[in-house]
């Protein structure tokens, strides 16, 4: 089958034959459809620090796909053959605490689809079953296709109240997007979103954000005066991994807020604790999709209505991966989608 892998341990990315991958007893294999190209696929490609100790090689990429079904191993229950799915691309090892808890987005053994086992940017896929997630009629392969961020996206917007709240995004990537959108859909007042990147922070206002501040030549406190915001923000959500917006947010949230911290920041991050402590405030980090409830929300926030078309803003056929990788590197993108069929 054709596969895209880091076959070299250099940057870049490569087409290549491979053999379509074996299924055990509790697995499906997954004819592939839509692939979406990640942050953390931009890393792999540029071979950083992360995934040189990360990522053995060779190794088939990617994590966010749609397809459908099209063998099932003997033990698998509850799926049939030609149902659209998407899929965790965590693997949980369901032995340790966490797992045997039902909290399997903390479990310790995770083992991440296209990082360090063989991915989806492929014809085909093996995923356990455990893994699957069949999809609503009413959702596209090109909408399933980028459930892995948009988890990301839903998992933070909804780890603390926001309705009624004024809510601060840091970070208008494709994750902080969705997220301006799931907080705006579920009814936030001021939902404030901040970047250095203007062609994102357009498509963030065009996708539910209140008010985007461009912080290179903006002033938060001066948009927080004119929104009649005084006190600062009750929740903030930190999707930039960036240390100076992570600053600012200690500056401008409220007594008492909360934070959900889901951008990874280069490596170790000083903060200002004195604010933490005096401020009173709640730090959460979040790390993938709760399993599967957070699944379930992504599928009924869309079925309500949340509409995230505007986010994929190209679609390309696999065989010009280079440029899709090209464009999510370029910074004037949205999601790039790649089309296997
Ligand atoms: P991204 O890199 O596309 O988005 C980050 C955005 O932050 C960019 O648009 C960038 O221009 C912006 N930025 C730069 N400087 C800024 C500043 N000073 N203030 C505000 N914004 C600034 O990434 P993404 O794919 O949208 O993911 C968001 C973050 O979440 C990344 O850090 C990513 O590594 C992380 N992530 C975490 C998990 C998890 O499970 N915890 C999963 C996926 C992604
Ligand atoms: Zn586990």
């Amino acid at each position: 089958m054709k596969a895209l892998a880091k076959l070299k341990a250099e940057p870049g990315i490569w087409m290549t034959e491979t053999a379509v991958p074996e299924i055990g007893h509790n697995d499906v294999l997954i004819k592939i459809r839509k692939t979406a190209i990640c942050g953390t696929d931009m890393h792999i490609y540029q071979w950083d620090e992360w995934s040189q100790a990360t990522v053995p090689v060779p190794m088939v990429t990617g994590h966010e796909y749609a397809g459908e079904i099209i063998a099932l191993g003997s033990e698998v229950r509850g799926y049939e053959i030609g149902d659209r799915v998407s899929g965790e691309g965590h693997i949980t090892c369901g032995h340790c605490r966490n797992c045997r808890a039902g909290r399997r987005h903390l479990c310790r053994n995770t083992e991440g689809v296209g990082v360090n086992r063989p991915g989806a940017f492929a014809e085909y896929l093996a995923l356990p079953a455990y893994n699957l997630f069949k999809l609503p009629d009413e959702i596209s392969d090109d909408l399933a296709a980028i459930f892995d961020p948009f988890g990301n996206a839903v998992h933070t917007a909804l780890a603390f109240d926001v309705v009624g709240e004024d809510v601060l995004i840091t970070g208008a990537g494709p994750i902080g997007i969705m997220a301006a959108a799931v907080i705006r859909h579920i009814g936030a007042r001021h939902v404030v979103i901040t970047d250095v990147n203007d062609y994102r922070l357009a498509l963030a206002e065009r996708m539910g954000a209140t008010r985007t501040v461009n912080v290179s030549r903006e002033s938060l406190k001066e948009v927080m005066a004119e929104l009649d915001m005084h006190e600062g923000f009750d929740v903030v959500l930190e999707m930039s991994g960036v240390p100076s917006a992570v600053e600012q947010m200690l500056d401008v949230i409220n007594h008492g807020g909360k934070i959900a911290m889901l951008g990874i920041p280069p490596g170790e991050m000083a903060i200002d604790w004195t604010k933490v402590i005096f401020k009173g405030l709640t730090i959460k980090g979040i790390y993938g999709r709760e399993m599967f409830e957070t699944w379930y929300k992504m599928a009924s926030l869309i079925q309500s209505g949340l509409d995230l078309s505007p986010i994929i803003t190209h679609r390309l056929d696999v065989a010009d991966f280079q440029q899709g990788f090209e464009i999510m590197g370029s910074g004037q993108s949205g999601k790039v989608v790649l089309d296997w069929d």
